[in-house]
C-alpha cells in the first residue's frame, strides 16, 4: 500500500429545478416532490489527498469568475461561511466512503473549489458531497489496491447524505420523486441557456419549506406531479414550449422570505427572457433565454448593474 501524495479530483454540477412541485408535509417532516432537475455548467471541484496525519482537513477557495467569486468581490459573501468541520457535506461524504475502506491509513485533505453560490438553492453542498464521494472512492481504491465502490453503492451513499446528492452524482437532467432522491433520467434535445443571478444573502432550505407550509395552511395540497408536455418539450429542445410549463412551488415561499427577489425576476421579463424563476429554495434566480449570445448579453448587462450574474448551459 502506497500513501505518498496520492490525490484524486472530481467534479459535480450545481442544478436548477426546471419544475418543482412539493406535496403536503409528511408525518416525518419531509415533503414528497416532483422535480425536473437540470445540471448547469457551473461545477464544484473536490480534490482529495491522503495525508500523513489523522482526520479530515478542509480547504475552501472560490473558482475565479464564478458567481461565488463575484459575490466575494462585491463583499456580499465570505468563504468562511462554508463549514470546514464534520458538518460539511463533503466531509460527511468522505467519511461514508472511508468507512468502507477501514484498512486505509492516515488522514485526508479535501480542497473544495466553490463555484455554486452557498445556500443558493442550486445544490452546491450536495455537489461537493457528490464530488467527494467520487474522488475519495478513487483515492481509497488506489491506495488500497482494491476495487472501488461501484456506481450503485455510491448512489446509495449519496441518498443517505441528502435528497439532492444522487442527482449531483448523475448530472444531466432527471425527474426526481420521493424526497427527490429517486431518479429517472430525462432526455434533453438541446442544451438550455440560462443566466443565473446570485443574491446578496442565502436562504435556508428548511425555512423555505416551513414558509411554503405556512402559505398553504388552508389549502388542500394535491400529490406532486409533472405537467403534461414538460418532459416532451425538454426532449424536443423546444425552449418556447418549455418556458410556460416551468414552475416552482418554493418560489412564492422564497419571495415571501426575500421580497427583494421580485425586481430580479422582473428584470428578466423586461429583458425579454423566455422565463424567469427562482432556483430550488432560492434565492438564486435563473432567466431562460433563447441562445448563448442572449445569455452572455444579459449576464453582462446585469453585471454592469452590480449584480453577480453568469451565463451557463443546462445541462
Ligand atoms: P439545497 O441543496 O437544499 O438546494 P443550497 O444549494 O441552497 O442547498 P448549500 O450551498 O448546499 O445550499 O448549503 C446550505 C448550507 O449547508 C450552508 O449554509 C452551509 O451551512 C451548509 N454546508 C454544508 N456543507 C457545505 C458545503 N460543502 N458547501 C456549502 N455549504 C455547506
Amino acid at each position: 500500500m502506497s500513501t505518498t501524495a496520492l490525490t484524486e479530483q472530481a467534479q459535480a454540477p450545481g442544478k436548477v429545478n426546471l419544475f418543482f412541485a412539493a406535496g403536503p408535509p409528511r408525518p416525518d417532516g419531509y415533503h414528497d416532490v416532483a422535480s425536473l432537475y437540470c445540471a448547469v455548467s457551473t461545477v464544484e471541484t473536490v480534490t482529495a489527498t491522503l495525508t500523513a496525519g489523522t482526520g479530515i482537513a478542509v480547504g475552501v477557495a472560490a473558482v475565479p469568475g464564478s458567481l461565488v467569486a463575484q459575490q466575494i468581490g462585491l463583499g456580499t459573501f465570505r468563504l468562511d461561511a462554508v463549514p470546514t468541520d464534520g458538518s460539511n457535506l463533503a466531509v460527511r461524504a468522505a467519511r461514508a466512503v472511508l468507512e468502507r475502506f477501514p484498512e486505509l491509513p492516515g488522514g485526508l485533505h479535501l480542497q473544495i473549489d466553490k463555484a455554486v453560490p452557498v445556500a443558493g438553492g442550486m445544490g452546491g453542498g450536495s455537489a461537493d458531497a457528490a464530488a467527494a464521494l467520487t474522488a475519495v472512492n478513487r483515492l481509497a481504491a488506489r491506495a488500497c489496491r482494491a476495487p472501488g465502490l461501484d456506481d450503485g453503492a455510491l448512489l446509495e451513499l449519496a441518498a443517505g447524505l441528502g435528497a439532492d446528492v444522487p442527482f449531483a452524482l448523475t448530472g444531466g437532467a432527471a425527474v426526481g420523486t420521493g424526497t427527490g432522491a429517486r431518479l429517472r433520467p430525462a432526455a434533453v434535445g438541446a442544451p438550455l441557456h440560462l443566466v443565473l443571478v446570485a443574491a446578496p444573502a442565502g436562504l435556508s432550505t428548511p425555512a423555505a419549506y416551513a414558509e411554503l407550509d405556512r402559505l398553504r395552511t388552508d389549502e388542500d395540497v394535491p400529490p406532486p406531479r409533472l405537467p403534461e408536455g414538460l418532459e416532451e418539450a425538454l426532449a424536443a429542445g423546444a425552449r418556447r414550449e418549455l418556458a410556460p410549463l416551468l414552475r416552482n412551488d418554493l418560489q412564492p415561499a422564497a419571495l415571501s422570505l426575500a421580497p427583494r427577489l421580485e425586481p430580479v425576476l422582473a428584470a428578466g421579463v423586461a429583458a425579454g427572457a423566455l422565463a424567469s424563476f427562482v432556483s430550488g429554495s432560492g434565492p438564486t434566480v435563473a432567466h431562460l433565454v433563447a441562445d448563448a449570445s442572449a445569455a452572455e448579453d444579459l449576464a453582462g448587462r446585469l453585471r454592469g448593474r452590480g449584480a453577480p450574474a453568469l451565463a451557463v448551459r443546462a445541462p
